[in-house]
């Protein structure tokens, strides 16, 4: 949300607005600092000492920031102050100098800002010198991010500068107890990336050892710091996906010799030492392995590395597909593509494997290979997971389609429209098929037919909206009226009135007002009434108006006693 500058006043909690104008008028705003290009910066004491940002753009404040822990909504009471400050600020010496007392009169005083960067220009180096020293000495982050920094000129290229590098700017960002709070987790995350940002640079100009070098060191220093940081906002993980990215692609790259090794025992030791095992990074470096592998030896080393996995067969065995996903692209990789479709082949139970084939036997046309992937896979999963039992059956579908099975596509398609869930237009589509393949005038017949099978089945839990879905494509509004009737509920009724207002507006009003009587028997609350009142207002648009002042009259007495009720049936 945009602010103005000249009116902010409205736009802001009042709550918070007051607030505001009482650390303003008790000078709580103790600098301000014009950095230029309409940005301003600001230092807010209250309980702490704040740091706050805007942004003004055209009497537009477009950005604005406070380092506060206040999260209850965006704009602080401490941002509120700065802004009262900033509009007295400007509006005051525009004023005076649209008074015509000239801007050399004015003398603004100079921000701690500018002082500082002044100061920055003039002091000599051995003054400057000194009072880093000192302030490092006692300031731990301070050294830190300085050492951060400058690392690189102390020793030549290796991976241990990187990760002292990495090391540095995890103490820089952590608590005592070594903690890397919400805030301080992306300040990390912000200064890490600059350091990737390197590494794509390093790739680029062709100093791939230093990429790698960083990128290693990133990965690993993120990984163990994972554990002790509070990374809601993701800016670590990503940190880590983007380093193995990188070692990723240099893996692709054609290494020289020395690259290749350095990589490939860095890869191997972190995948023997499972030190990202448990998260997807873990299959990230096997992968990156797998490309990087040129000699048996190296082959060897990462299958052992890998390991075998036995199906649990309990549902979603992600050790077991992980497994089998690796061992395959690394039969591809040394034995070719035929090896490989037969290593799927004998391990089915990762569905993965099942898709690929059964698309792969599609592709050629194969489909008798196909279908028995697919009833396979149906047989397999139909109770265990029923949505994926549901995959195999589409697949199904298109092969029956393909091969003008018209009985076995209406069997299917019949399946979707009783049991088969309502997702990404499957109804629709399902309904005309089965559309397209029963005669015309059979078709009456067939959708009662439907309709009964669908009543009958005490199991089904979207009964009702099965019913409801097939009226509505036949156009069958009676019927419809009449299920409904029997099954309502507020958001049911709203949600075919745009079919039935037409013909059947008053029974439809009296759904609703049976329906509101009903609620407010059991439901109490300022929340409810305005619930239940915004029904009384689609009885009137129903045009059933009279309807709608009996029930409010009738509200009235029965609950003479809710207040709050009360006002909002007069609101209606
Ligand atoms: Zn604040």
């Amino acid at each position: 949300m945009n602010l103005r500058l000249d009116s902010f006043e409205q736009q802001i909690d009042p709550v918070i607005l007051k607030r505001g104008l009482d650390y303003f008028k008790k000078g709580c705003v103790v600098d301000m600092a014009d950095l230029g290009n309409g940005e301003y910066e600001f230092i807010v004491e209250g309980t702490d000492e704040y740091d706050v940002r805007l942004r003004v753009l055209d009497g537009e404040v477009t950005e604005y920031d406070c380092n506060c822990p206040y999260d209850m909504g965006s704009v602080c009471k401490h941002v509120v102050a700065a802004l009262f400050y900033l509009q007295k600020d400007l509006f005051d010496g525009s004023r005076m100098t649209a008074a015509g007392k000239g801007a050399s009169t004015v003398e603004r005083r100079m921000s701690e800002y500018q002082q500082a960067n002044l100061l920055l220009d003039k002091l000599p180096h051995e003054e400057l010198k000194k009072f880093l020293h000192d302030a490092y000495s006692v300031n731990r982050k301070l050294r830190s991010a300085f050492v951060a920094k400058y690392i690189s000129y102390l020793e030549p290229a290796s991976k241990k500068i990187y990760d002292m590098e990495v090391k540095a700017l995890l103490n820089a960002h952590s608590d005592k107890s070594g903690f890397i709070g919400y805030y301080e987790a992306s300040g990390l995350g912000r200064d890490i990336s600059d350091m990737l940002t390197d590494a794509t640079a390093c790739k680029a100009k062709g100093d791939k050892l230093k990429a790698l070098y960083i990128a290693e060191a990133v990965a690993e220093g993120m990984v163990q710091a994972i554990d002790y940081a509070d990374d809601s906002t993701g800016s670590i993980g990503s940190c880590i996906y983007s380093a193995l990215d990188l070692v990723a692609s240099l893996a692709g790259a054609d290494a020289d010799g020395f690259l290749h090794t350095e990589m490939f025992e860095w890869l191997l030791d972190n995948i023997e030492r499972k030190t990202m095992y448990g998260w997807d990074w873990h299959w990230l470096l096997v992968n990156a392995a797998i490309d990087a592998a040129e000699t048996d030896s190296e082959v060897e080393r990462i299958k052992s590395a890998i390991g075998e996995a036995k199906p649990k067969g309990d549902g979603w065995d992600m050790e077991y597909c992980h497994v089998t996903a690796a061992t395959s692209r690394l039969i591809t990789k040394t034995k070719g593509e035929k090896a490989a479709l037969e290593y799927m082949e004998n391990n089915l139970e990762n569905s993965d494997f099942r898709k690929q084939l059964i698309e792969k036997a599609l592709d050629t046309n194969d489909y008798s290979k196909a279908e028995r992937l697919a009833n396979d896979g149906v047989e397999k999963d139909n109770v265990r997971s029923p949505g994926l039992a549901d995959d195999w059956r589409r697949y199904l579908l298109k092969i029956y389609k393909a091969e003008n099975r018209t009985e076995d596509v209406i069997r299917l398609a019949r399946y979707f429209l009783l049991v088969g869930n309502r997702i990404d237009g499957r109804w629709e589509d399902s309904y005309k098929l089965l559309k397209s393949q029963i005669p015309g005038s059979r078709w009456r017949e067939y959708v009662d037919g439907l309709m009964a099978s669908i009543s009958e089945d005490n199991h089904n839990s979207t009964a009702y909206e099965r019913i409801e879905f097939l009226c509505v494509m036949d156009e069958r509004w009676e019927e419809l009226l009449g299920v409904l009737a029997q099954n309502k509920s507020f958001s049911r009724v709203e949600r075919v009135e745009k079919y039935l207002a037409k013909e059947y507006a008053a029974e439809l009003a009296s759904m609703y007002e049976e329906l509101i009587l009903d609620y407010l028997e059991y439901n109490v609350g300022r929340a409810h009434y305005q619930y239940v009142c915004r029904y009384i207002r689609r009885i009137i648009k129903l045009g059933c108006r009279p309807k709608a002042t009996a029930l409010v009259d009738r509200l009235k007495k029965t609950y003479s006693k809710r207040r709050a009720l009360l006002e909002e049936l007069d609101m209606v």
